[in-house]
């Protein structure tokens, strides 16, 4: 028998406490982006559920029952010292940053929120910035921007990968994770590039368990050997920034071998069609237009010319019996001189040696060519039939569907580089060669894409966009696809607070949140007045240069007020973030609310269709939280948002779930946030009257609906007539028209035309011609990263990178009692050859320092991260105060943040100021920094540098925090 002493704090094989119930709930997990469906098992004891413990749930489509350790600690996070539970006001006289706050109520906080903004609203919309980090309802986020009718709005897309999205929807109409994936079911060879763990936590795990369980080979491109690379075949260490140039390789040798699939490239890429190469004609680099051609898309006309091989002159681009020549240079019958694209294509990469590529990456040009020929000839030998017949865009019946075997994966290794945007089209335009694009085991487009090259939305297209109490004339995020839809005024200067859509970064689909504090605290463009920031910790993790940006959150102007004179943040947990806030608002955590992952925004879908997804509340919100969604919805009304209030000016929506079941895209139009159970008896999918029913149906079919498609219209979509025919009838798709690729951008060239002073329209300010003509090719080009060009080499010799770690998620995790044990701290891991070289031992505290500045961190020797790198995971080291961790815990003493080594700016070629960041997207090129290392000296504190003083608990949060905590379904210790 066991002692009182020495029993058990709980046995789980005990009955449950006497009089207790239980219960299974499902809904969406999210401590990850993955959104996998989740069973959380409650028992009520008496005193309101709890939650026992989270399992996967095995009726989900994305994770199939799979949990991975973050999901199963949600737990700790739902029960988390650090949750705010209340509205909180900065307390009159106090400083910003000091986090002195007293408790208001909901009343008094919309009343704040209701004055500050409605009368921004009246006078100047644009002083009111709403930035959001890893939400899941941008949808609605950016809704409610336009119709408060500001442009400045965007969420952490800028940050994270929006040049995997920009560069690979600009070339093949789709992108990675949400939007797309490889189809390891039936590849035969993977090659992952710069990629850790994160984005596609869970599924991506299980279709590389079955890939390599079906024999598949899986090569991992990356300067680190951690997370999927670690089962990798094999390994392929390369040099940050440059995988640009080793794919620029790979289409060279692909090229000269004959080892691409002609007949894919030349029906549905632009490679046959014919680029003016007249160099005095205003529409030099233009693709040739037929005038008595189809333009099929009044919108986007496709009359284009192929040369055709056997006429051998000009005829209509897929012309019936037609075959375009790839290769030569001809004249058109008025004597213009033309090329094909795939010629033009050609003569880019003939230069692109192995050997040159080799100098750059580090890659052995051998390994390169048996690399191109590896993927070439699998695609080419093992190519795979499928008996689906099908009709193509033009007419042409298919019996089959066919697919080569080669896949890929690639994220932000590749993406967060200010040369990122043309790697990947690099990298996309390698796909297209090898005949992946949404066929068998190759890419596969996930709902709603694939989309117009680029989609139909644009942006606002200038100051004339903004009009007091009127919501803006266009979405605040969009496509740009000439000079006339850039946000800029008459002067050709930047309208956004982040500078996006200016001539700066055009294509910056994402805005650019990580200069948004910079640039309100310069007033350049202008000054505004109130920053709203939900989930987005912008004093510390997602943001660069963050000593100085914490600075710039308290500096104040020559009058005493700040420079951001109110800052509202809203969020689940105090992080570093809470301090700098004037008003908190308290969020609930993903157990707590109803959330829509929806075909309007990012949804889940498979693919073999469309598939969305949502959260039901399966506990009471905590306190007085409540869900931005509502806060929102609320105070959308307050403010009299068009699209939130009827005609008489009532209030359209009772809240949030009312919003979701009966928001319209257009009156009558059927189409909403969600797409399962539509129509009045909720029998329609996808498009459909609003059924007052429709979350009770997610919540009972396991909060997800998933339409398959028939299997004639889940490949070739980009071309496939009776997927676009219906993709168009149901609301996916505005147009009919196939979806070329383009290996050769005719965007691109337009904004190049504009920066050498030709054509009519818009053309940047002469200080920006020659960023404008150099970076807008019309081709994928390699270029050495901003911040490396502007580096001395020889004083920062090592290349320093950040990655996401397997069992946390951004900054939430540092919380989480049972994560933590995974890693309270991180460690700088280092060569062992890189680091003995400067006397760094093993486990020893050394200083990392870039030309922006220094931090003291842990060394860990590591074989698996090439000589000239060295890297940490993101968002361990946190700043004393936050997350309601003790002053002493290893978070703070220990681990450190490698953004303070990174600045968010660079000097521009005329000595101004321009953002660290993709000169195309406006991506932040924060895995671009050059570092030095040296091992600090032996009377150092045992301590990370820098070191923030600590901020006060919050009123609501935790004031104390055991030493130990434990969570044991009822039992809280
Ligand atoms: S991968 Fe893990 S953390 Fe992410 S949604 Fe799935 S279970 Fe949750």
């Amino acid at each position: 028998m066991t002692s009182p002493a020495t029993a058990p704090l709980h046995d789980p094989t005990g009955d449950p406490a006497p009089g207790s119930t239980t219960e299974v709930k499902t809904t969406t997990c999210y401590m990850c982006a993955c959104r996998c469906g989740i069973r959380v098992h409650l028992r009520d004891s008496g005193q309101g559920p709890q939650v026992r413990y989270i399992e996967g749930n095995p009726d989900h489509p994305l994770n199939k029952g799979i949990l991975c350790a973050k999901g199963s600690s949600g737990i700790m996070k739902q029960y988390s010292p650090a949750r705010l539970t209340q509205p909180l006001k900065r307390k009159a006289g106090t400083e910003r940053g000091s986090g002195q706050y007293e408790p208001i109520s909901w009343d008094e906080t919309f009343l704040i929120l209701e004055k500050r903004l409605s009368h921004l609203r009246a006078t100047d919309p644009k002083k009111f910035a709403l930035f959001t980090g890893r939400d899941q309802m941008q949808a609605l986020t950016g809704l409610f921007a336009r119709q408060f009718g500001t442009p400045n709005y965007a969420a952490h897309g800028g940050f994270c990968s929006v040049n995997m999205a920009a560069g690979m929807i600009y070339t093949i109409g789709g992108s990675f994770w949400e939007f797309g994936g490889p189809d390891l079911e039936r590849a035969k060879l993977f090659v992952m590039i710069g990629t850790a763990e994160d984005h596609h936590s869970n599924p991506m795990k299980a279709m590389l368990s079955k890939f390599k369980r079906n024999g598949g080979r899986f090569i991992a491109i990356n300067p680190i050997r951690t997370g999927y690379s670690a089962i990798a075949d094999e390994w392929i260490p390369i040099r940050p920034g440059t995988d640009g140039a080793l794919i620029m390789a790979l289409i060279r040798e692909l090229i000269t071998l004959g080892l691409y699939d002609r007949d894919f490239v030349t029906r549905y890429t632009n490679a046959g069609q014919l680029v003016n190469q007249d160099e005095a004609s205003d529409d030099f680099g233009m693709m040739m237009r037929n005038p008595e051609g189809d333009v099929i898309n009044p919108l986007r006309h496709h009359n284009f010319m192929w040369w055709d091989r056997e006429q051998g002159k000009p005829v209509a681009d897929h012309a019936e019996g037609s075959d375009p020549r790839l290769f030569g240079e001809y004249a058109m019958p008025d004597g213009t001189p033309v090329k094909p694209a795939f010629q033009l294509l050609e003569e880019r990469v003939r230069s692109c040696t192995p050997e040159w590529a080799e100098e750059i990456t580090g890659v052995p040009a051998a390994r390169i060519r048996a690399l191109a020929h590896e993927m070439g000839v699998t695609a080419r030998d093992q190519s795979i039939e499928l008996p689906i017949a099908w009709t193509d865009f033009w007419g042409r019946k298919h019996k089959s569907v066919k697919g080569n075997p080669v896949a890929f994966h690639a994220m932000r290794g590749l993406a967060a580089h200010s040369n990122g945007f043309q790697s990947i089209r690099a990298l996309s335009i390698l796909m297209s060669l090898l005949g992946t694009i949404d066929r068998p085991g190759g890419f596969r487009h996930k709902a709603p894409y694939p989309r117009a090259v680029p989609p139909n939305a644009r942006p606002p297209k200038g100051p004339a966009s903004i009009k007091p109490n009127t919501p803006l004339d266009a979405p605040p995020l969009g496509w740009v696809e000439t000079p006339a839809d850039l946000c800029v005024d008459d002067q050709g200067q930047p309208v956004r607070i982040d500078k996006g859509f200016s001539w700066e970064y055009p294509f910056s689909a994402h805005g650019l949140m990580h200069n948004v504090i910079t640039n309100a605290w310069r007033g350049d463009p202008y000054p505004i007045d109130t920053l709203m920031l939900f989930m987005a910790n912008m004093a510390w993790n997602s943001t660069m240069n963050t000593s100085e940006v914490r600075k710039m959150l308290v500096d104040k102007r020559e009058d005493g007020e700040y420079k951001i004179p109110f800052i509202v943040v809203c969020d689940a947990f105090q992080s570093e973030t809470t301090a700098f806030a004037d008003l908190i608002l308290p969020d609930t955590t993903y157990l707590e609310r109803h959330d829509a992952m929806s075909m309007l925004d990012r949804p889940i879908s498979e693919y073999d269709g469309p598939c969305d997804s949502v959260r039901v509340p399966v506990l009471p919100p905590l306190g007085q939280c409540k869900p931005f969604q509502e806060v929102l919805v609320e105070l959308a009304g307050r403010l009299h948002l068009p699209a939130f209030i009827n005609a008489d000016g009532g209030r359209k929506y009772k809240g949030y779930t009312d919003f979701i079941v009966n928001y319209e895209t257009a009156p009558g139009s059927g189409i909403g946030f969600l797409t399962g159970w539509r129509g009045k008896n909720g029998d329609q999918s996808l498009r459909g009257e609003p059924n007052p029913k429709q979350w009770e149906q997610y919540a009972a079919n396991n909060c997800v609906h998933h339409y398959s498609m028939p299997p004639e219209h889940q490949y070739m979509r980009n071309w496939n007539r009776g997927y676009l025919e219906w993709a168009q009838k149901v609301g996916l798709r505005r147009d009919l028209d196939p979806i070329t690729i383009h290996i050769y951008s005719e965007f691109m060239q337009r904004f190049r035309l504009a920066a050498q002073g030709k054509g009519q329209g818009r053309q940047p300010p002469e200080a920006l011609r020659d960023r404008v003509a150099t970076y807008f090719d019309p081709l994928p080009f390699w270029y050495e990263p901003l911040e490396v060009q502007s580096s001395d080499k020889a004083a920062y010799p090592l290349a320093a990178v950040t990655q996401r770690p397997m069992a946390m998620y951004h900054s939430w995790d540092s919380q989480n009692p049972w994560l933590r044990q995974i890693h309270s701290h991180n460690f700088l891991f280092v060569n062992p050859k890189t680091a003995q070289a400067q006397g760094i031992e093993d486990g020893g505290w050394m200083w990392v320092e870039s030309q922006w500045g220094k931090v003291r961190c842990l060394c860990r020797y590591s074989e698996a991260v090439e000589p000239g790198t060295v890297w940490t995971w993101n968002a361990i080291g946190k700043s004393k105060g936050a997350w309601s961790l003790t002053d002493k815990a290893d978070e703070s003493e220990k681990g450190f943040l490698l953004n303070h080594l990174i600045s968010e700016e660079l000097t521009s070629a005329n000595g101004g100021k321009v953002s660290n960041a993709d000169p195309i997207t406006g991506q932040a090129g924060w895995y671009d920094v050059r570092v030095r290392i040296r091992a600090a000296a032996k009377d150092e504190a045992a301590q990370s540098w820098p070191q923030f003083s600590s901020t006060p608990a919050l009123p609501g949060t935790a004031q104390t925090v055991p030493r130990w905590r434990a969570w044991f379904a009822g039992i809280s210790k």
